[in-house]
């Protein structure tokens, strides 16, 4: 009986704080990092400035339908959130990503992946050419932000930057994909020891890269199903079908047809673009475009239906149907 009572007490706390964000702690004691990054920069980067991304983001989100969904899904989307939770997503995941791959160079190991060391040869020469391209890009961002080399949907990497706590993730980013190395040009990540000398501190920055770790996050990119997402995402012309499906199967869920109705021409003609579309080239294949055609087919027939004013229950089933077949192309729902 006890067992049990605690074993139901364990399962509830984990369910509990199961999407409460956490600061996770450092590799490295604070004065590790010395003297590219000082010991008190450092402390209060990680256990003030993060810590209140962190508190802040648990805030925003608290008591929400979006504690149950996941960080990617939040950042994913940002241009739908609040800009309380999109700079506080943004804050909690780009410094995790920032300490994960900063480590003392005597405990940095020379190995990178094979996969990782070919990319860099083919698309930059040497390591060298990546770190003079990112240094451009961190001194060249206007005021608060990062710089990062990433891995696009297309499978390269890529160099950019971003505003305040963007990220590629975010469908607010101009260029987008999985970031593998982040440099924080945030002032607060480097005033104490080197004020307003941006280009000195990213100069020291390289001395603490873990290029072994870069080069793994690398690989973990490669087969990360969020780089398909990203894709879809960076779609125009589905984006806009699934605006407009999404105003229309959600309230129909609960009984409300009246959205489905004013709007079905709209959603007929957004069929028929995305059927016309090309889409992005991992996308670029049979079954996507089978499930275009039947959406399109779908929709023309919720559209002449409508005219014939057939009953509610009848123009629900046939918008669900669409929406399943939606669903081969897009993925759940965000919204
Ligand atoms: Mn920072």
């Amino acid at each position: 009986m006890k067992n049990y009572f605690l074993f139901a007490l364990f399962i509830l706390s984990t369910q509990i704080n199961a999407q409460i964000y956490s600061l996770p702690s450092l590799k490295y004691s604070y004065e590790s990092y010395e003297p590219f990054i000082d010991a008190q920069t450092m402390e209060i980067h990680h256990s003030k400035h993060h810590q209140a991304y962190v508190n802040n983001l648990n805030k925003a989100i608290a008591g929400t339908s979006l504690e149950k969904i996941s960080l990617n899904e939040l950042m994913m989307y940002a241009s739908f959130r609040t800009d309380a939770i999109r700079n506080n997503v943004g804050g909690h995941y780009n410094h995790s990503l920032f300490w994960e791959i900063l480590s003392p160079k005597e405990m940095q190991s020379a190995i990178i992946t094979s996969e990782f060391d070919a990319a860099v040869k083919a698309q930059f020469g040497n390591l060298d050419s990546i770190k003079t391209k990112l240094n451009q890009a961190a001194t060249t961002r206007f005021g608060s932000g990062w710089a990062w080399l990433i891995v696009t949907p297309d499978k390269k990497l890529m160099i950019t930057s971003t505003q305040n706590q963007d990220n590629p993730i975010m469908d607010v980013a101009k260029d987008r994909g999985i970031p593998i190395l982040g440099i924080d040009v945030w002032e607060h990540a480097y005033y104490l020891k080197y004020q307003n000398k941006r280009a000195d501190y990213l100069n020291a920055i390289w001395n603490l890269i873990d290029w072994a770790i870069v080069s793994e996050k690398y690989n973990s990119a490669l087969n990360d199903p969020l780089l398909a997402q990203i894709e879809k995402d960076s779609w125009p012309e589905l984006k806009e079908f699934h605006k407009v499906m999404g105003q229309t199967f959600h309230p129909s869920e609960s009984g409300n047809i009246e959205p489905l109705r004013k709007r079905s021409g709209e959603l007929m003609a957004k069929a028929v673009i995305l059927n016309n579309s090309v889409p992005p080239a991992s996308l670029n294949k049979p079954e996507i475009h089978i499930a275009l055609e039947t959406l399109e087919k779908q929709c023309v027939e919720i559209y002449k239906l409508k005219n014939k004013k057939v009953k509610d229950d009848f123009l629900k089933k046939k918008i669900a149907e669409a929406h399943e077949t939606f669903h081969i192309v897009q993925g759940l729902c965000h919204d």
